[in-house]
């Protein structure tokens, strides 16, 4: 049985905490987690989970209880993991277009670190030579993902420096001796297709030679999730299973052993996710009404940015006549959650519950309008714990200098 939580238990947080109102479900990120695991048993594979998806520190402390890693695109996001209680050889810092100083602070913090850019290798190495094991971060010229916005190993993205520029990275690890333990290649968001990492192993393949201390191959994250009903994600176990077919084969090959790394995000925490909203107005447009939320893109950024598709279901009216409605949020800018889509019947003051709402919902969200931002409340065994309070007048005001 996949682990959900009841619509009655959803109702009943959103009567005590309110709304709008992000809620997550523990034992959805164990299960998810577990499911990587049993598909990579072949194979010496680690899992760094993509914290920028959902940085909570209560969720950060849930996935370390259940021994899976992390991985960090600021500094500041390292610093959460350390605050998490990540040991500094569980957590990896993916730095892309970073200022160098960064770097210099995740290296005296201990941690893991891939490097994104020839002019960052060359200052690492002219400070550490040597001295500090390193990855490189690749652009492998690869077009993949769910949309341009979040493709990253295109020929035209800013990720990574291009595999084409080799000759560059050789002769810096030549000439200030780097120790490279680690090749990483992210190739973007919603990934469904296996074939893509099974090119990014490839490339790393023909690489290996050039680095005889190389450890592990970091083919980041970005696995598909169904955001719709009907829809697949990501085959996980094929992809286990193509994994461990590959390191075997490197093994073979070069007579040592290797890991793999993944960086998934949105695997871990999107389904674990619910936001709730509630009803403000409804207008009647033609066929199709519109019903008005308490929300908006400054809570939910990802439909009206990536296009996304949020499944989103009337809890209220769970049995009411089914109708078209588009569903808005109540900024003073075009902010559609969802257009002619079939509800039962919504009225004024029904909760809506969006699904998929762990990964980059509550993390991409602003005070624009002057909104408060979302409370976020935890389940776990059961219990519901809030773990992020709903803003209140003063956090508005709060780094503000009144002249
Ligand atoms: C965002 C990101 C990820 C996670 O992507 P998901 O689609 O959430 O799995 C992994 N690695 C890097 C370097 C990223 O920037």
């Amino acid at each position: 049985m996949p682990e959900i939580l009841s619509k009655d238990q959803l109702i009943s947080i959103a009567n005590e905490y309110g709304t709008p109102v992000y809620v997550y479900h523990a034992e959805k990120i164990t299960e998810q987690y577990h499911k990587l695991q049993s598909a990579f048993n072949q194979s010496n594979t680690r899992f760094f989970y993509a914290c920028k998806a959902l940085t909570n520190i209560n969720i950060l402390k849930h996935i370390r209880s259940l021994g899976c890693n992390i991985d960090c695109s600021s500094i500041n996001e390292v610093k959460l993991a350390v605050h998490a209680g990540f040991e500094k050889e569980n957590i990896l810092y993916t730095s892309n277009g970073i200022a160098f100083s960064e770097i210099e602070e995740a290296v005296s913090l201990g941690v893991n670190v891939n490097i994104d850019s020839l002019s960052n290798l060359e200052k690492f190495g002219a400070k550490y030579g040597h001295s500090y094991p390193v990855g490189i971060r690749l652009r492998p010229n690869i077009m993949a993902g769910g949309n341009l916005k979040i493709s990253t190993g295109h020929e035209k993205s800013k990720f990574g420096i291009p595999i084409e520029q080799m000759d560059r990275i050789l002769s810096l690890v030549e000439q200030y001796q780097l120790h490279i333990v680690g090749l990483h290649i992210h190739t973007g968001s919603e990934i469904k297709d296996v074939s893509v990492f099974m090119k990014v192993a490839d490339i790393f393949f023909d690489l290996v030679p050039h680095f005889p201390e190389l450890q592990f191959l970091d083919l980041g994250g970005g696995f598909k999730v169904p955001y719709k009903e009907e829809e697949a994600g990501t085959d996980v176990p094929l992809l286990g299973q193509k994994v461990g077919e590959v390191i075997q084969k490197l093994k073979d090959t070069y007579q040592r052993d290797f890991q793999a790394w993944f960086e998934p995000g949105k695997f871990i925490v999107s389904e674990c996710g619910y936001f709730i909203t509630q009803v403000n107005v409804l207008k009647q447009n033609g066929q199709i009404s519109i019903a008005g939320v308490n929300s908006g893109f400054n809570h939910l950024i990802r439909p009206m940015f990536y296009d996304a598709y949020h499944r989103i279901e009337n809890i209220s009216n769970p049995s009411g006549t089914k109708q078209l409605y588009t569903v808005t949020g109540n900024i003073c800018e075009t902010d559609t959650f969802a257009s002619d889509r079939e509800f039962s019947e919504i009225r004024e003051g029904d909760l809506l519950l969006f699904y998929n709402a762990g990964a980059y919902g509550f993390e991409m969200g602003s005070n624009y309008n002057s909104r408060f931002k979302p409370a976020q409340v935890l389940v776990s065994k059961g219990q519901a714990h809030l773990i992020g309070k709903r803003d209140v007048f003063e956090d508005l005001l709060r780094n503000q200098i009144e002249l």
